[in-house]
């Protein structure tokens, strides 16, 4: 019982000291220190502040300087029977469980060091032969993790005498495969990831696994729960992607476990940073107008902003025009950079970041594309508080899965689905994700463009790869996390790859491709509440006529200009060619919405804005929302100044006002003979909704002045 119980108290996580080397706080380090943190463990660093001499280890040998810094610290302990000291790297490692359980594996596996494992015999392949041959588990030493008493580990590391470019797991390897130093200190491999995880070779053995508030990796190889993992050499994403969950950082049971860690706050009375914010403007993008409007409502302090515009299509000119008209003393000191200045995409990214980055004033960089609508004015004070060195507000396009990040890469360096891509696309997982890329909008703090990519071109390669692949691929490069927020909503992204710009008003035909984008712009503001309120927005001036709210204003404007633009208004006369039979019982001088190419789009408009309102009024009915006669009619009073009386081919009739009684015509209206009700004065956007034959025989009141134009379709002909 005397030696059992030395045993345990030996190991108890009082005499566990963990050693690790950062010469920098990267974000792998801070990540590392968390996992520490949260379990407990004492850990030691060395080499902070201090320049790195181990070469570039990830990709070539190096790493000697660890080891000479190790031999250092542990001289300290060499006499400490019972101390078990643990090295590992720090800026791609965690911890996925504590000290007690990690200790009890060490002393179960019963040798005085232990080294991590992996299947790549490194850096020296022709020692391959010479390892211990293995039944199962990987065979060779990895130098990123190991575990051991003080004396052996500091036997093992005095031994040290080489250049700190020198390679330290080639060092400890050769100690391993010497047979007398193997047996003298007691030595072995981790060789089923009991306790240290290397993804390098393995990364399709480690699979998450979600217990109740915690979340493991499991080695679904041998089926253990190993307590630290390491991504070593080209793993990185991979222990990005296991680090968004382990240990505790989101769970099914408290969501996201570190979104509130590290927060900055802002206090009302004082000056918030400074921010710049780049647009681009690489592409016709739809809703432009919309865009800029949305960068003078965001609620941050103006002053403390400096806007700098990148547009590179002549088309956006007349919006980029319109929005300084109105805006310019908003952003007095903007900068745009206009097409005619010829800059390439690459080109107009540098030269916006550089101007933060040479700006020691200069807190935040905030890139956003035009085909990002962000709708919530808050973003930026939102995104800083969240206190990271790179960080993408979550968007995607309304109802797809098409969104502004992604979760994994491919081995080439694309796109690739992570496993959780899905569920937080679609907010089921919610909290901050550490991702290899982001797009179209982020914030970078200056800070870091400052020291760790100031010597980066971020979005500048040789290769002519694209500057987004650039920029992320850089961050990667220098160890800068890339976060995504699903935290908060944002907006969404706009849908751009079917804009024709030789339209005069080309959102309008935006209802397929961006129907919020479409819906604020073109349908009227109180339409939504027809729903909610019928008896406030819905009237009811003639028997079974219904009037509503349909079209905005700018609906109604647009409308009218595209007509008056085409200009092929029909004769007004009983011979119509452009109908089957070539014969118009009752004509108009009208437009037919094919005559502009608008006929999919005004169906589109019927279906998913008319019909509900017909079964919503007419309730039994459900319409097919079918019409082959759509079109807008001008009455004046030197033309066609009125209709008599008819009937409608259809099931129903809307009818749209599309401009203002008294002030730009006058007379007008609407006559339902059998009840003898007329509507006099029609409203810019309602639209009348009425049953088409039998009992709604009609006619069109005369218009005495100006000229008034009614867009009209025949439901369910
Ligand atoms: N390291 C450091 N400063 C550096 C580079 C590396 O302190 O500039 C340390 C750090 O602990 C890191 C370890 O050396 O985890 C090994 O480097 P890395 O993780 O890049 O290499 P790998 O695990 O891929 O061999």
């Amino acid at each position: 019982h005397g030696a059992v119980w030395a045993e345990q108290r030996k190991l108890s996580p009082e005499n566990l000291l963990v050693i690790t080397v950062a010469t920098e706080e990267t974000d792998g380090f801070l990540r590392f220190m968390r996992t520490a943190q949260e379990f407990n463990y004492t850990v030691k660093v060395l080499g902070l502040g201090e320049e790195w001499k181990g070469g570039d280890v990830a990709r070539t040998v190096g790493g000697g300087q660890k080891v000479r810094w190790l031999k250092k610290e542990v001289q300290k302990h060499s006499e400490k029977t019972e101390l078990v000291i643990m090295f590992v790297d720090s800026y791609d490692v965690i911890f996925a469980s504590g000290p007690e359980e990690l200790l009890s594996k060490f002393s179960r596996l019963g040798h005085k060091v232990i080294f991590s494992a992996e299947g790549f015999c490194w850096p020296d392949q022709r020692l391959a032969s010479k390892y211990p041959e293995v039944r199962t588990g990987k065979r060779y030493l990895n130098s990123g993790g190991f575990i051991g008493y003080a004396p052996e580990i500091s036997a093992i590391v005095q031994q040290w005498k080489y250049k700190d470019s020198d390679d330290d797991q080639l060092f400890y390897t050769r100690i391993y495969l010497d047979k007398t130093h193997r047996t003298k200190f007691n030595m072995t491999l981790d060789h089923r990831s009991r306790i240290f995880q290397n993804l390098n070779g393995a990364v399709d053995e480690v699979v998450l696994k979600f217990e109740r508030a915690k979340v493991r990796a499991r080695n679904v190889a041998y089926d253990t729960l190993p307590v630290v993992i390491h991504g070593n050499g080209p793993t990185k994403l991979q222990l990005n992607y296991l680090g968004n969950y382990v240990p505790t950082v989101w769970t099914y049971e408290t969501g996201c476990g570190i979104c509130d860690e590290d927060l900055l706050f802002f206090s009302e009375d004082k000056q918030m940073p400074l921010v710049y914010v780049a647009v681009f403007i690489e592409h016709a993008t739809p809703f432009m107008e919309e865009f800029l409007e949305r960068l003078s409502t965001l609620n941050y302090p103006k002053t403390r902003i400096r806007l700098f515009i990148h547009n590179n299509v002549v088309y956006h000119e007349r919006h980029i025009q319109k929005f300084w008209e109105r805006h310019r003393s908003l952003f007095p000191d903007a900068r745009v950079v206009g097409p005619e200045e010829n800059l390439k995409e690459d080109e107009a990214r540098t030269m916006a970041v550089e101007v933060c980055k040479k700006d020691p004033e200069c807190d935040y960089y905030f890139s956003i594309d035009s085909d990002v609508a962000l709708t919530n004015p808050d973003i930026l004070r939102i995104l800083m508080e969240e206190n990271k060195s790179v960080i993408a507000p979550m968007l995607s396009k309304h109802g797809k899965l098409w969104s502004n990040f992604w979760g994994a890469l491919s081995p080439e360096g694309y796109y690739s689905r992570s496993e959780d891509y899905i569920e937080i696309v679609q907010g089921k997982r919610v909290g901050l994700w550490n991702v290899p890329y982001i797009t179209q909008v982020y914030l970078i703090k200056g800070s870091v463009l400052r020291t760790k990519l100031s010597q980066v071109s971020l979005y500048m390669d040789e290769g002519g790869m694209d500057a987004d692949m650039v920029f992320c691929r850089s961050i990667r490069d220098q160890g800068v996390f890339m976060y995504v927020s699903n935290r908060d909503e944002f907006g969404r992204l706009v849908a751009s790859s079917n804009y024709n710009t030789s339209r005069l008003h080309p959102d309008m035909w935006q209802i397929f491709d961006n129907p919020v984008d479409w819906k604020e712009k073109y349908v009227h503001e109180n339409y939504s509440k027809i729903f909610e309120d019928e008896k406030t927005y819905v009237e009811q001036p003639c028997p079974d006529v219904y009037w509503f709210p349909a079209f905005s204003d700018k609906m109604c404007d647009h409308m009218v200009e595209t007509m008056e633009d085409c200009g092929e208004w029909s004769g007004g006369t009983h011979k119509d060619e452009r109908l089957a039979g070539g014969y118009e019982n009752v004509p108009t001088v009208d437009i037919h919405m094919n005559q502009i190419g608008f006929e999919k789009e005004w169906l589109k408009f019927l279906k998913d804005y008319i019909s509900p309102v017909t079964e919503k009024l007419y309730p039994g009915y459900y319409p097919r929302a079918q019409a082959i006669m759509n079109f807008v009619v001008r009455y004046r009073p030197d033309e066609q100044p009125l209709l008599r009386p008819h009937h409608d081919s259809s099931t129903f009739t809307i009818n749209i006002a599309l401009n203002r009684k008294d002030i730009d015509y006058e007379g007008g209206g609407c006559r339902f003979l059998r009840y003898d009700c007329k509507v006099e004065s029609p409203r810019k956007g309602w639209s009348f909704m009425h049953p088409g034959r039998l009992t709604h025989y009609h006619e069109g009141l005369r218009v005495t002045k100006g000229t008034r134009y009614i867009m009209v379709s025949f439901v369910d002909p």
